[in-house]
């Protein structure tokens, strides 16, 4: 299957990039993922507040299903009325993984890029596999926050759960509580003193000792520092505990093996993300040593490979927001129009 553009992902980036591309008349074609993880991140959280345009807050999977309509509707909108009447939603979005993308290295035909899908199972359970052909491509795959298996994380997941401070942080159920943060790098640390402006208290706890801290010496100075931050050193959670909302968590030293349960108000993962690029293995696109896309110097959007972009999380691991997932999206879609309108090639 021969596309003029295909945008990998169904999150903030994927979706504001075909909205834009649809008005560029680049008939994107989005490949989206999973269905259970369609909307990217945001489906995880049920309180947006800080998405401009929404004054009370919404719900992330809500937010996302008015993503999703508004792209759909663009890329119809944006087609003839005779290619309207014979085009469904489904002719510019499947819900497959990319497992693959490579060169297309047989000169002669006009296309660049190879991607491949696994697809959902037959009958027979077996999986088909797609393989599209294309000259461009936004890769907007996203992150997955790392986030532990004990028990009741899942079950106390968004009730006082998060793992984004900077998103949940103000929220209004944190004020003057004591809230515990994971992890001992720069993202705890840095969630910890944000967070310090709202709880009564604030907890680090960080499986390794102090000689083992991996956030840098300026983060380190400003958490030892603040009189409301105080750490837990060899520390590992072994449940999260409460019944409507997380009341404490347990916690084993694996030095000593004491087992003590701190009371909390809110928990927040600072463990790390993970960019969803392994699929680029064989795409020849520079992947830093955490897999994050590597973004071009001047033009953050462009990867080291011609006619590949990429938006959103997956090469941005500084601000990761919403906001800025939209805005690479947009940057996104206006460069692939660029990239396309110089390419000398003919394609239907
Ligand atoms: C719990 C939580 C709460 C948050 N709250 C806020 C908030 O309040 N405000 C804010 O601004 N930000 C918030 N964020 C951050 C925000 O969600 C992200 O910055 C934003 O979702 C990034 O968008 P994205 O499109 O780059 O990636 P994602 O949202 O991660 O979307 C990536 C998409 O790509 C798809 N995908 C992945 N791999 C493949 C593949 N191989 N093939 C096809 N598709 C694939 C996924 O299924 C997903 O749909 C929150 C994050 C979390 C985890």
């Amino acid at each position: 299957m021969n596309k003029n553009l295909i945008i990998i992902g169904s999150g903030v980036a994927a979706y504001t990039t075909a909205i834009y591309a649809a008005d560029n008349n680049l008939n994107p074609f989005i490949i989206a993922g999973g269905f259970e993880w369609t909307g990217g991140q945001l489906i995880t959280t049920l309180d947006v507040q800080n998405y401009p345009g929404f004054p009370e807050g919404i719900n992330g999977f809500d937010l996302m299903d008015k993503f999703k309509t508004q792209a759909v509707n663009h890329c119809l909108d944006a087609l003839s009325e005779d290619a309207i009447n014979k085009t469904t939603e489904s002719d510019h979005i499947v819900y497959n993984n990319v497992i693959d993308v490579y060169p297309n290295i047989d000169d002669k035909f006009p296309y660049k890029f190879v991607v491949k899908t696994d697809s959902l199972l037959d009958s027979s359970d077996t999986t088909i596999t797609d393989t599209y052909y294309t000259n461009c491509i936004v890769v907007a795959t996203g992150a997955t926050a790392n986030k532990l298996t004990v028990p009741g994380a899942t079950t106390l997941w968004n009730k006082g759960i998060s793992s984004c401070a900077t998103c949940h942080g103000s929220n209004p159920r944190y004020r003057n509580k004591h809230i515990v943060v994971l992890g001992g790098g720069n993202v705890a640390f840095e969630d910890a003193l944000y967070l310090s402006k709202y709880g009564s208290n604030i907890t680090i706890i960080y499986r390794k000792d102090m000689q083992n801290v991996k956030a840098n010496k300026v983060n380190q100075k400003k958490v030892f520092m603040n009189s409301k931050i105080s750490l837990v050193w060899n520390s590992n959670v072994i449940s999260m505990n409460g019944n409507d909302e997380i009341e404490s968590v347990t916690i084993k030293n694996h030095i000593t093996n004491e087992i003590t349960t701190i009371e909390c108000g809110g928990l927040f993962y600072g463990i790390g993300h993970s960019p969803s690029s392994s699929f680029l293995k064989n795409s020849g696109v520079e992947l830093d040593s955490e897999g994050y896309i590597v973004q071009d110097k001047n033009v953050r959007t462009k990867t080291n490979v011609d006619g590949i972009f990429s938006a959103g999380d997956v090469s941005d691991k500084r601000y990761r927001q919403a906001t800025v997932a939209s805005a690479m999206g947009t940057e996104a879609a206006i460069e692939a129009g660029e990239y396309l309108a110089n390419l000398n090639v003919v394609t239907e």
